[in-house]
């Protein structure tokens, strides 16, 4: 089973890093396809251009056995909507099923993404949680909880689509518009994302509107 892991990744740090491992040991996923959006629907436009975001995951990645990035929304261009991403996945892959990585913030939102349930016609959804943390109070999400919850990896893995898994995370309390105010004023965000990507940030001078290098 492939992990879809959905994000601006601008810039990608440890706070995503960390969380896909846990997810992919815990779950017993194949691999973690990262793939950076191109336009944003859900929120404001990412700062760095795409090609940047994606050299940067790449450069993130290395490392890790099983970690892939996949430039499919930025080659599709215009807003990326997940559910054709998994739709494109389905089409390449027939025979490998799907699972969609989310924080508890992005599945609180879910009922109002774009055809949710034809994504769970195509993915399992994993929901990446803080243990003890208050759940979703949209009904509908109430209501998809009752229906599709499993609890375990071994029942996840037994089904083809649709089921929902709570996969406990490391808690790490590092976003990326932390990481992109410490750099506008000339901080260093040293130890909250990996050394190659900074280095790279530091190279293009990313993420500095006052401060030169
Ligand atoms: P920003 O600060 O710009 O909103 P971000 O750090 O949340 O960005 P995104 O690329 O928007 O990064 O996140 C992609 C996915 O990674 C989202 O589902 C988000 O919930 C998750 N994520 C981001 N940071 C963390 C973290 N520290 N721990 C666990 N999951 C995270």
């Amino acid at each position: 089973m492939i992990g879809v892991f959905g994000g601006t990744f601008d810039p990608i740090h440890f706070g995503h890093l960390r969380t896909a491992l846990d997810v992919m040991q815990g779950v017993g996923l194949e691999e973690i396809r990262f793939i950076p959006l191109h336009g944003a629907v859900h929120r404001e436009q990412p700062l760095a251009a795409a090609d940047l975001r994606l050299e940067m995951v790449r450069l993130a990645i290395r490392p890790q056995a099983g970690f892939v990035v996949d430039d499919r929304e930025i080659q599709r261009a215009g807003d990326s909507y997940t559910v054709d991403t998994l739709a494109s996945l389905r089409q390449e892959l027939p025979r490998r099923r799907l699972c969609l990585l989310l924080g508890m913030d992005a599945f609180s939102g879910f009922a109002d993404w774009y055809r949710p349930d034809e994504i769970l016609e195509l993915a399992h959804l994993i929901v990446m949680h803080r243990p003890g943390e208050q759940g979703p109070e949209d009904p509908r999400i109430k209501r998809l909880i009752e229906t599709s919850r499993v609890s375990t990896s071994k029942q996840l893995l037994a089904q083809d689509h649709g089921s929902i898994l709570f996969q406990p995370v490391t808690q790490l309390e590092i976003s990326a518009s932390k990481i992109r105010n410490l750099l506008d004023q000339g901080r260093t965000p040293r130890f909250l994302l990996p050394a190659a990507v900074l280095q790279f940030i530091e190279n293009k001078g990313l993420y500095r509107t006052n401060h030169t290098k």
